[in-house]
């Protein structure tokens, strides 16, 4: 039976079993800039609720990074952050500011976090464009032009390098195919091989040769304008979507949108080690301060975190916490009483999180 809130489930022989369940989870938590700090703390009254009823124990260590790091220390990340990142079991990440690219893409290079897993779920009362909207994009992390490789060649011209290995062209797809194999068994992958021949037509051998390993899992291939039209005609037909950093970035964005806003959007940065949870939106300074953010993204971005720590740690407390938190959304929006505004509604993000972790029991 496929179950409908596991996204991380089928990733379970990436771990296989070899993580001692620790006594305490302890997690470290950026609180960001913009909404960041707001939705946070909204999502830590969520997750008090969830360790309280599943007798999980958990130790939070708040992390400074970001735009107010960078102002306080001169840097972004300072190594104090990185050190208890480090040492934690895992980290929740809300939104960072301008210095984005010095926090979040340091670390996915830093902890090998190759695989970003954003799943898209259209819920009830947040206009989305369809109600059956339910399909996770699977993207690149490490590679492609963020690799950031920019340099002037003479006053006027600029290049970029575009960075695609077979390796981890594979390693990524190899995710993709397992979280379909545990959904309805679909992959799609996106790339643009007809003008990108060399590094498109790269990521599109690495797919077909992890497709072959997977036989009940149906593949096909679209190209990226293809598949950004795709999206909004028939959002419905997509299961998994694989594709390439920059294309992941882009069509991920669109899809949260197409199922209602990018503040119902979580998502996973996964390595063999580690896992970061964050939002897929930025610090939406322009809503900053006003307590209207909606916090569902990184409430949703917790369940997602509970899920692999469970499946890491074979932890049937964390997988039950998970579902609890995705069931409590569901029934929170199916309600439609307490909605932010970019749902239509009046509510701020603490009522919000505050209904969600009332209907926690
Ligand atoms: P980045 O490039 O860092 O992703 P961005 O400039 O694309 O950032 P976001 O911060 O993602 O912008 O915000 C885009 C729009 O979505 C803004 O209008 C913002 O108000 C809205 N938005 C983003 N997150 C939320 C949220 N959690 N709740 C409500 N609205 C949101």
């Amino acid at each position: 039976m496929v179950d409908l809130y596991s996204v991380l489930g089928a990733l379970k022989d990436l771990y296989g079993g070899r993580y001692l369940r620790p006594d305490v989870y302890v997690i470290s938590l950026i609180p960001g800039d913009g909404i960041g700090p707001e939705i946070a703390s909204a999502t830590l009254e969520v997750i008090k609720k969830v360790v309280d009823v599943y007798g999980i124990r958990v130790d939070v260590r708040f992390v400074e990074a970001g735009d107010g790091a960078l102002s306080k220390y001169g840097q972004a990340l300072p190594q104090s952050s990185v050190d208890i990142i480090r040492k934690s079991h895992t980290c929740l990440k809300a939104p960072v500011g301008e210095t984005s690219a010095d926090v979040i893409v340091r670390l996915r290079i830093m902890l090998d976090l190759f695989a970003n897993i954003r799943p898209v779920k259209s819920y009830p009362n947040t206009q989305a464009l369809r109600g059956d909207i339910d399909l996770v994009v699977v993207r690149e992390n490490t590679e492609d032009l963020y690799k950031g490789l920019e340099f002037y060649i003479s006053n006027n011209t600029a290049v970029a390098l575009r960075v695609i290995t077979y390796e981890a062209s594979k390693r990524v797809a190899e995710v993709a195919f397992k979280i379909a194999s545990g959904r309805r068994k679909k992959v799609t992958a996106v790339h643009k091989s007809n003008v990108l021949r060399h590094t498109c037509g790269l990521f599109a051998k690495a797919c077909r040769d992890v497709a072959r390993n997977y036989p009940d899992v149906t593949y096909e291939e679209q190209y990226v304008d293809a598949c950004a039209a795709n999206l909004v005609r028939k959002p419905q037909n997509f299961d998994v979507i694989v594709t390439t950093n920059m294309f992941g970035d882009i069509l991920s964005d669109e899809a949260a949108q197409v199922a209602g806003s990018l503040g119902l959007a979580p998502s996973c940065n996964l390595g063999y080690e580690y896992a970061i949870f964050e939002p897929i939106h930025g610090a939406a300074f322009d809503i900053a301060g006003k307590g209207i953010a909606n916090p569902i993204s990184m409430i949703l971005s917790a369940a997602l975190m509970f899920e692999w720590l469970g499946v890491k740690y074979s932890d049937d407390s964390c997988i039950r916490a998970a579902r609890a938190i995705n069931d409590a959304v569901y029934r929170v929006l199916s309600e439609g009483k307490v909605l932010t505004p970019d749902l239509g509604g009046s509510a701020k993000t603490y009522e919000l999180a505050s209904a969600i972790a009332s209907k926690i029991a």
